[in-house]
Protein backbone atom coordinates (compact mmCIF):
# COMPACT_ATOMS: atom_id res chain seq x y z
CA UNK A 1 0.00 0.00 0.00
CA UNK A 2 1.23 3.35 -0.89
CA UNK A 3 2.00 5.59 1.89
CA UNK A 4 2.84 9.45 2.08
CA UNK A 5 3.04 11.99 5.11
CA UNK A 6 0.99 14.16 3.24
CA UNK A 7 -1.73 13.78 1.18
CA UNK A 8 -3.75 16.20 -0.65
CA UNK A 9 -7.29 15.75 -1.39
CA UNK A 10 -9.04 17.91 -4.07
CA UNK A 11 -12.73 18.09 -3.44
CA UNK A 12 -15.43 19.88 -5.03
CA UNK A 13 -18.36 19.29 -4.48
CA UNK A 14 -21.48 20.95 -6.19
CA UNK A 15 -25.80 20.04 -5.91
CA UNK A 16 -26.85 18.16 -8.82
CA UNK A 17 -29.90 19.79 -9.55
CA UNK A 18 -28.10 23.28 -9.70
CA UNK A 19 -29.19 25.03 -6.78
CA UNK A 20 -26.75 26.80 -4.91
CA UNK A 21 -25.36 25.08 -1.44
CA UNK A 22 -25.42 27.20 1.88
CA UNK A 23 -21.93 27.93 3.25
CA UNK A 24 -23.16 26.25 6.77
CA UNK A 25 -23.60 22.82 5.05
CA UNK A 26 -20.13 23.16 3.76
CA UNK A 27 -18.80 24.46 7.21
CA UNK A 28 -20.78 21.41 8.79
CA UNK A 29 -18.93 18.70 6.75
CA UNK A 30 -15.79 20.84 7.30
CA UNK A 31 -16.08 20.54 11.07
CA UNK A 32 -16.82 16.45 10.99
CA UNK A 33 -14.09 15.89 8.38
CA UNK A 34 -11.72 17.83 11.21
CA UNK A 35 -12.51 15.71 14.23
CA UNK A 36 -12.46 12.94 12.42
CA UNK A 37 -9.02 13.39 11.34
CA UNK A 38 -8.44 14.13 15.17
CA UNK A 39 -9.09 11.38 15.84
CA UNK A 40 -6.44 9.74 13.95
CA UNK A 41 -3.84 12.20 15.18
CA UNK A 42 -3.87 13.84 11.60
CA UNK A 43 -4.58 17.13 11.09
CA UNK A 44 -6.09 18.87 8.07
CA UNK A 45 -4.80 21.98 6.13
CA UNK A 46 -6.63 24.18 3.80
CA UNK A 47 -9.76 26.33 3.79
CA UNK A 48 -12.86 26.89 2.51
CA UNK A 49 -13.78 28.92 -0.16
CA UNK A 50 -16.71 29.08 -3.09
CA UNK A 51 -14.66 27.75 -6.03
CA UNK A 52 -16.85 28.99 -8.73
CA UNK A 53 -17.39 32.39 -9.32
CA UNK A 54 -20.74 33.11 -10.85
CA UNK A 55 -21.56 35.40 -13.68
CA UNK A 56 -23.52 38.22 -12.68
CA UNK A 57 -24.06 39.99 -15.72
CA UNK A 58 -27.40 40.99 -16.19
CA UNK A 59 -27.80 40.57 -20.31
CA UNK A 60 -24.98 37.09 -21.17
CA UNK A 61 -24.87 37.48 -25.13
CA UNK A 62 -21.72 35.89 -25.43
CA UNK A 63 -20.42 32.47 -23.64
CA UNK A 64 -17.80 29.79 -23.59
CA UNK A 65 -18.43 25.97 -23.69
CA UNK A 66 -15.97 25.37 -20.86
CA UNK A 67 -16.35 22.21 -18.11
CA UNK A 68 -14.52 23.29 -15.09
CA UNK A 69 -15.97 21.54 -12.28
CA UNK A 70 -18.86 23.81 -11.76
CA UNK A 71 -22.84 24.71 -12.23
CA UNK A 72 -22.39 24.50 -15.94
CA UNK A 73 -20.26 24.28 -18.95
CA UNK A 74 -20.63 27.77 -20.07
CA UNK A 75 -18.25 30.33 -19.03
CA UNK A 76 -19.30 34.35 -19.46
CA UNK A 77 -17.35 36.07 -22.21
CA UNK A 78 -17.13 39.47 -20.50
CA UNK A 79 -16.46 38.17 -16.78
CA UNK A 80 -15.38 34.92 -16.61
CA UNK A 81 -17.79 33.85 -14.22
CA UNK A 82 -19.70 30.68 -14.48
CA UNK A 83 -23.36 30.66 -16.60
CA UNK A 84 -25.74 29.67 -14.15
CA UNK A 85 -28.52 28.12 -16.99
CA UNK A 86 -31.01 30.40 -14.96
CA UNK A 87 -29.50 33.38 -16.48
CA UNK A 88 -30.02 32.25 -20.36
CA UNK A 89 -32.99 31.00 -22.15
CA UNK A 90 -32.21 27.50 -23.80
CA UNK A 91 -33.84 24.23 -24.18
CA UNK A 92 -33.80 21.37 -21.80
CA UNK A 93 -32.58 19.15 -23.61
CA UNK A 94 -29.94 21.05 -24.68
CA UNK A 95 -29.20 21.51 -20.97
CA UNK A 96 -29.22 18.15 -19.89
CA UNK A 97 -26.73 17.46 -23.20
CA UNK A 98 -24.66 20.06 -21.62
CA UNK A 99 -24.54 18.36 -18.90
CA UNK A 100 -23.84 15.11 -20.08
CA UNK A 101 -21.20 16.83 -22.19
CA UNK A 102 -19.30 18.53 -19.24
CA UNK A 103 -19.05 14.78 -16.87
CA UNK A 104 -17.67 13.49 -19.80
CA UNK A 105 -14.74 16.34 -20.16
CA UNK A 106 -13.78 16.62 -16.41
CA UNK A 107 -13.57 12.69 -15.98
CA UNK A 108 -11.05 13.18 -19.21
CA UNK A 109 -9.55 16.11 -17.46
CA UNK A 110 -9.46 13.67 -14.47
CA UNK A 111 -7.18 11.41 -16.67
CA UNK A 112 -4.67 13.71 -17.93
CA UNK A 113 -4.39 15.08 -14.45
CA UNK A 114 -3.34 11.82 -13.74
CA UNK A 115 0.38 11.88 -14.79
CA UNK A 116 1.21 8.21 -14.32
CA UNK A 117 -1.09 5.96 -16.59
CA UNK A 118 -3.87 7.25 -18.09
CA UNK A 119 -2.34 10.96 -18.80
CA UNK A 120 -2.04 9.77 -22.71
CA UNK A 121 -5.74 8.56 -22.74
CA UNK A 122 -6.63 11.85 -21.17
CA UNK A 123 -4.45 14.29 -23.37
CA UNK A 124 -5.61 12.32 -26.72
CA UNK A 125 -9.39 12.90 -26.01
CA UNK A 126 -8.50 16.47 -24.91
CA UNK A 127 -6.62 17.83 -27.71
CA UNK A 128 -7.84 15.37 -30.68
CA UNK A 129 -10.36 17.47 -32.56
CA UNK A 130 -11.76 14.42 -33.95
CA UNK A 131 -12.40 12.74 -30.48
CA UNK A 132 -15.83 11.89 -29.81
CA UNK A 133 -15.58 14.43 -26.41
CA UNK A 134 -15.03 17.31 -28.65
CA UNK A 135 -17.02 16.31 -31.61
CA UNK A 136 -19.97 16.69 -29.17
CA UNK A 137 -18.65 20.01 -27.85
CA UNK A 138 -18.83 20.80 -31.35
CA UNK A 139 -22.33 19.87 -31.84
CA UNK A 140 -23.68 21.51 -28.43
CA UNK A 141 -21.69 24.68 -29.39
CA UNK A 142 -23.65 24.65 -32.90
CA UNK A 143 -26.75 24.17 -30.88
CA UNK A 144 -26.52 26.70 -28.74
CA UNK A 145 -25.57 29.02 -31.46
CA UNK A 146 -29.44 29.80 -32.10
CA UNK A 147 -29.62 31.09 -28.59
CA UNK A 148 -26.34 32.87 -27.72
CA UNK A 149 -22.75 33.48 -29.33
CA UNK A 150 -20.83 30.66 -28.45
CA UNK A 151 -16.97 30.24 -28.36
CA UNK A 152 -15.28 26.69 -27.89
CA UNK A 153 -12.44 26.50 -25.04
CA UNK A 154 -10.08 24.23 -26.89
CA UNK A 155 -7.62 22.51 -23.87
CA UNK A 156 -3.79 23.28 -24.03
CA UNK A 157 -1.14 21.75 -21.74
CA UNK A 158 -0.50 25.83 -20.90
CA UNK A 159 -0.10 24.17 -16.75
CA UNK A 160 2.52 22.48 -18.00
CA UNK A 161 6.47 22.92 -17.97
CA UNK A 162 7.65 23.35 -21.32
CA UNK A 163 4.62 24.37 -22.90
CA UNK A 164 4.58 26.69 -26.39
CA UNK A 165 1.60 28.66 -27.21
CA UNK A 166 0.79 27.44 -30.78
CA UNK A 167 0.32 30.06 -33.48
CA UNK A 168 -2.34 28.22 -35.75
CA UNK A 169 -5.76 26.86 -34.86
CA UNK A 170 -5.89 23.55 -34.51
CA UNK A 171 -9.27 22.87 -36.43
CA UNK A 172 -8.27 25.09 -39.93
CA UNK A 173 -4.64 25.71 -39.29
CA UNK A 174 -5.45 29.38 -39.82
CA UNK A 175 -3.64 32.07 -37.61
CA UNK A 176 -4.78 32.94 -34.09
CA UNK A 177 -5.57 36.39 -32.98
CA UNK A 178 -4.60 37.49 -29.50
CA UNK A 179 -8.53 38.24 -27.71
CA UNK A 180 -10.31 38.31 -24.31
CA UNK A 181 -8.77 35.03 -22.45
CA UNK A 182 -6.40 33.74 -25.08
CA UNK A 183 -5.91 33.77 -28.22
CA UNK A 184 -8.73 33.27 -31.12
CA UNK A 185 -10.07 31.40 -34.01
CA UNK A 186 -12.61 33.47 -35.43
CA UNK A 187 -13.69 31.68 -38.06
CA UNK A 188 -14.13 28.38 -36.27
CA UNK A 189 -14.95 30.51 -32.84
CA UNK A 190 -12.21 28.27 -31.02
CA UNK A 191 -10.33 30.42 -28.04
CA UNK A 192 -6.77 28.93 -26.65
CA UNK A 193 -6.11 28.58 -23.75
CA UNK A 194 -2.55 30.43 -23.19
ZN1 LIG B 1 -20.66 37.79 -16.89
ZN1 LIG C 1 -9.88 27.82 -37.00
Amino acid sequence: MKQAKEWRLDLGIYAKNDRFIASDEIETLYDKLIAWAENRGWCIGGRIEASDELCRCVNVKSVILLARYSISPLVCRDCFGTVAFEQIVIDEKVKEELKSWQRLYESFYMLWLDSDGYESMGLHELTNPKSILNQRGFELQKKLQKFLDVWYWWFTQSIRENFEVSQKCPLCGGFLEACNHGKCCIKCKLIIQV
